[in-house]
């Protein structure tokens, strides 16, 4: 096998030795299957192909100084693509199979865990989605559930550094009372428009408005958005974010450190007030936020005037990864050691 240059990496993907499967038919998911096939069959009438249902999730396994393989907040992702199951009719996967596939899928690839020293990690990406053929709108009988993984390199190649974003009005990501809390792909479908017009016109993501009133902030594409003023941590609180994990552990342990957190509707404007801004999801755990251009309103809110990340996205993004390698102790209980 060649040897893989750990330091290189990218974020994308890279095959693997196996992924393993779950299939769900007549009412009931069978055995875990292993397959070194990064292919499947499917059929041409398969509901995840006509209609969308389809759910995934995204989370990682780091190898520690001490060698041993921790996967980051397992059981929380498992009762999150249970919700999406809900939210579209899919089969709920039961979160001990969440579990079990993870965990084996991990243990067979092994050897792309990077080592501690390059700070890199191993992505793991599960997803769910309807088989059976149908031609009628209408949710299927029959279900696959996949997890497969892929190492990637450190976020931040070139250190811990904020980039800009753009609001948008023209476009909104999800409806008001539609899928937005759900992880689908159809919500990345209808993000992709906005984002490419953002990264053309130099911004590395779009933060998008509550699609009613165009008010108040909801999230970023695909990741939470929070700010900081004095001691508090501010976060967007609406039916249409996704509820990020990673914003969630950040919550925790802004509490932790005696920071006040708000998760509440927060208005445009409140922008002009904070002291930092940060993009926060499991691929970046934070990406600082260099400054928000409300395009459309002519309007530029700056978080950065050095162009160095603040001193609280710095410390909640070392204490966070910290307990990822298993620096500190993991004293929330969110991480599971693979055995
Ligand atoms: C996955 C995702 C996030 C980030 O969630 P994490 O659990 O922190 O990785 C944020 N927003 C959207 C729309 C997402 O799909």
């Amino acid at each position: 096998m060649k040897e893989i240059d750990w330091s290189s990496l990218a974020f994308g993907y890279m095959p693997t030795d196996y992924n393993v499967r779950i299939n769900y038919r007549n009412g009931e998911w069978g055995k875990l299957e292993v397959s070194s096939s990064a292919y499947i069959n499917l059929h041409i009438a398969a509901t995840a192909l006509h209609y969308g249902q389809e759910a995934f999730e995204g989370l990682k396994a780091f190898r520690g100084k001490d060698g041993k393989i921790r996967i980051f907040r397992l059981e929380e992702n498992a009762k999150r693509m249970q919700s999406s199951c809900e939210g579209i009719l899919m089969a709920k996967l039961p979160i001990d199979r969440f579990k079990e596939a993870v965990l084996e899928a991990v243990r067979l690839n092994e050897r792309f865990v990077p080592p501690y020293e390059s700070g890199a990690s191993l992505y793991i990406r599960p997803l769910l989605f309807g088989t059976e053929a149908q031609v009628g709108v209408k949710p299927a009988s029959e279900y696959m559930f996949i997890v497969f993984v892929s190492p990637v390199g450190p976020y931040f190649k070139t250190g811990f550094k904020p980039s800009p974003y753009a609001i948008l009005r023209h476009f909104d990501r999800v409806a008001p009372l539609g899928t937005g809390r759900y992880k689908i792909g159809g919500n990345y479908a209808a993000s992709l428009m906005a984002g490419e017009e953002a990264h053309k016109r130099g911004y590395s993501a779009v933060l998008y408005l509550d699609a009613k009133e165009k008010k108040y902030l909801d999230e970023c594409g695909p990741a939470n958005f929070f700010g900081i003023r004095g001691n508090s941590y501010i976060t967007p609180k609406s039916e249409s974010i996704l509820p990020s994990i990673t914003n969630n552990s950040l919550m925790t342990l802004a509490e932790d450190l005696g920071m006040t957190v708000e998760c509440r509707p927060v208005p445009v404007e409140e922008l002009a007030t904070f002291d930092e801004a940060g993009a926060c999801g499991t691929a970046a755990v934070i990406s600082p936020v260099l400054k928000v251009d409300d395009l459309d309103e002519n309007k530029s809110y700056v978080f950065s005037k050095d162009g160095e990340a603040g001193p609280v996205c710095t410390k909640l993004y070392n204490k966070l990864r910290a307990i990822q390698y298993g620096d500190e102790p993991d004293t929330h209980g969110w991480v599971t050691i693979v055995e």
